[in-house]
């Protein structure tokens, strides 16, 4: 976010007032508008492969919004009213998919470019899903347990008629986890009848295992994003055993990412979340302070580390920088105080387009989002396979084919991107784009 004073600079933030001409109001804008973002790259990518004009159209706007007022009883008795959205980016090449976010962050907006991100990730994989996202404009942390429960289940009720296991179907995202999970299933399975309760397990992915849920599913964004460090580490011959890394976002990307690397030798020096930032020189225990926010609900007061600002902490020199966290959050200043060799997106919009020019400049890699964070769907899609067919699969078989699935992706993208000479996110976006082309032009446009 920045301030600014001059009414000539342009508003990208929806819902933002634009100030009157010659006024000096001061107003507050959000710097990068994370759909327009999504939305450039599109047309960058779209450029790079020469995407028909009409396919461009078509997935330049989601194919459906969704917007619910839902009411939720307190546990004081008062009742608040919560807004919800879903959308559906596109169902080309198969159910819409995508997370469901808690935060009070959330806008229309967002999610639009989240959802139209989903898309791109499921192409890039080679998954037959499409893409669509969701959440709740609130803050998780201030409400209790029961609260939690019932906002979930009203926001699944009031989406009910728009969700189901061939045709959108949610996972976890940031705020949200494999209990959320569980209460949606649960909530959607009631809904439909009792001869068909057991046959919609696949509404949502991401479920806890006694639930239908698979092996390998907590940590596969995680566990996702180290298989691309790892393909890069080959690439530039880099040794990650005795290396060092950041972590912005200490929840379930940032922490399966420190916990998984750790064992790879990566030791994780400065980590942070919304409660704050600390440092430690010699290693945090990463299994240690995964364990101590399950139990506290942040990194707040976990005694192996020193408090650092958000400012220090981008300063900190690594070798790895992997924000977790939110989108926007290396511009122009982080990038430029960045001392590392590479950024590892596990977040989705991490780094804005002014932060993204600054670290090309600097020489500084970039693995995308688009690609990093693909461990998530990949591995929800295994477990919609294994809720139809009534299977569960061991842990090794998940990531087994979780590793061949990123390492291939890893490898197009390079060589795409070495062919054509673009950036990494610029050749996953025209990886995706190119595939969904292919069935638009063998499908064409009904009638
Ligand atoms: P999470 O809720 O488990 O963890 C989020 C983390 O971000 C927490 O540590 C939280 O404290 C921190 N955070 C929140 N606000 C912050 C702020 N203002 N400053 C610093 N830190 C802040 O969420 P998650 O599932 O780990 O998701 C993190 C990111 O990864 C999101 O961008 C999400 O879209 C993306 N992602 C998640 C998955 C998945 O499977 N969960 C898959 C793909 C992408």
């Amino acid at each position: 976010m920045k301030t600014i004073d001059s009414p000539s600079e342009t508003v990208q933030a929806s819902g933002s007032i634009p100030a009157a001409p010659g006024s000096s109001r001061t107003i507050i804008v959000k710097e990068f508008d994370f759909f327009k973002v999504v939305q450039d790259y599109l047309d960058r990518a779209a450029r790079t492969i020469n995407l028909q004009d009409y396919v461009r159209t078509i997935l330049s706007e989601p194919k459906n919004e969704i917007i619910v007022n839902f009411p939720v009883k307190m546990d004081g008795g008062e009742v608040r009213l919560f807004k919800g959205y879903r959308v559906q980016h596109n169902n080309l090449l198969g159910p819409f998919k995508g997370g469901i976010r808690f935060h009070p962050s959330v806008t229309l907006d967002d999610v639009k470019a989240l959802a139209a991100m989903m898309t791109w990730k499921s192409a890039l994989m080679r998954i037959p899903f499409g893409g669509g996202k969701g959440g709740v404009k609130f803050d998780p942390h201030t409400v209790s347990r029961d609260e939690l429960q019932r906002i979930t289940r009203r926001f699944t009720h009031a989406l009910s008629e728009n969700i189901g296991p061939e045709y959108d179907i949610p996972a976890p995202d940031l705020g949200t986890n494999s209990q959320t999970m569980a209460w949606m299933m649960d909530t959607y399975s009631n809904m439909v009848g009792s001869a068909r309760k057991q046959s919609v397990k696949g509404v949502v992915t991401g479920k806890p295992v006694a639930s239908g849920g698979t092996l390998g599913r907590a940590k596969a964004t995680g566990q996702g994003a180290v298989f691309c460090a790892i393909e890069w580490a080959k690439e530039k011959s880099f040794e990650l055993e005795g290396s060092t890394m950041a972590v912005q976002g200490f929840g379930n990307v940032g922490s399966h990412v420190a916990v998984i690397l750790s064992r790879l030798g990566v030791s994780t020096v400065a980590v942070g979340d919304h409660s704050g930032y600390m440092v430690n020189p010699e290693g945090l225990n990463a299994h240690k302070l995964q364990d101590w926010v399950v139990d506290h609900g942040s990194i707040a007061g976990y005694p192996g580390g020193k408090a650092v600002t958000r400012e220090d902490f981008f300063k900190q020199k690594v070798d790895i920088f992997a924000p977790c966290a939110l989108e926007n959050q290396i511009g122009e200043s982080e990038a430029r105080s960045l001392d590392c060799k590479v950024v590892l997106e596990g977040a989705n919009g991490p780094t804005n387009p002014a932060g993204e020019k600054i670290l090309l400049e600097r020489g500084i890699d970039i693995l995308p989002d688009v690609l990093v964070n693909s461990g998530g769907v990949t591995v929800s899609y295994y477990e919609w396979v294994q809720n139809k067919r009534s299977e569960s699969w061991t842990e090794e078989e998940v990531d087994t084919k979780l590793e061949k699935a990123m390492t291939r992706a890893y490898r197009e993208i390079s060589d795409f991107s070495r062919q054509n000479k673009v950036d990494r996110r610029i050749a996953g976006y025209a990886l995706a784009l190119s595939r969904i082309e292919a069935v638009y032009k063998e499908r064409e446009i009904f009638p």
